[in-house]
């Protein structure tokens, strides 16, 4: 999943960044409200992580033309304890979450899942398919009970697919959403580890749950 972080405060933004990118998370910083609404309006986002206090146009400035737009990616804002009015105006202005500064990462990881999942139909923290099963918080996988050890990269693939079960997702869906694409310009490496998945996953029962759909992309169903 891809997310646009917004926030002035450089060494706040790399502590964040780090570690939504230990959660295999791909992230996107912008230091100033300008940077982050071009951000905000050209990359395929997930959801964007928007201070409210910042440099050339502040959080909620951005927020709104979002909306005005019609450019519904979720969004968490960054507000400062006690700015009550600007937790009114942040909701009101088409915010779905804030989160008042000083945080608990762990907090801030908690509603991006929250957020991901009101986007999609996913409603619980573990996603089920048949007997696979994918618990967004501690990325445990098990396939009929057993657990499957997968690496960060085989994990943030699952869970996109996961998070789009039942849904055909291209490759380049696949490559925008998971990898940079600065780092992979080539949609084979996309194939490449949707094969390490399926033997991972696939390749011990008959049931199987990835499947290729040709010339469109991937699908993580539950029937054949
Ligand atoms: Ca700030």
């Amino acid at each position: 999943m891809r997310i646009l972080l917004v926030e002035d405060e450089k060494d706040l933004a790399y502590i964040i960044k780090q570690g939504l990118e230990e959660e295999g998370y791909v992230v996107d910083v912008a230091h100033d409200g300008e940077e982050g609404l071009y951000m905000a309006e050209t990359f395929p986002l997930d959801a964007i992580v928007l201070d409210i206090m910042l440099p050339l146009m502040d959080g909620l400035t951005v927020l709104s033309t979002l909306r005005k737009k019609g450019i519904m990616t979720p969004v968490i804002l960054l507000t400062a304890r006690d700015a009550l009015l600007d937790k009114i105006k942040g909701l009101d202005t088409g915010a779905d979450d804030y989160l008042t500064k000083p945080f608990v990462f762990e907090e801030l990881l908690a509603r991006i899942r929250s957020l991901l999942r009101r986007k999609t139909t996913v409603k619980e923290a573990i996603i089920r398919i048949a007997d696979l099963e994918i618990d967004t918080a501690s990325h445990e996988v098990k396939r009929g009970g057993k657990p499957i050890n997968l690496s960060a990269r085989e994990y943030a693939l699952l869970e996109y697919l996961a998070y789009e079960k039942g849904k055909v997702v291209s490759r380049t869906d696949i490559v925008e959403h998971i990898y940079h694409e600065e780092a992979d310009m080539d949609s084979n490496v996309v194939d490449v580890y949707i094969n390490y998945l399926r033997n991972k996953i696939d390749k011990d029962f008959s049931h199987k749950l990835i499947h290729t759909v040709r010339g469109a992309g991937y699908i993580l169903k539950d029937e054949e």
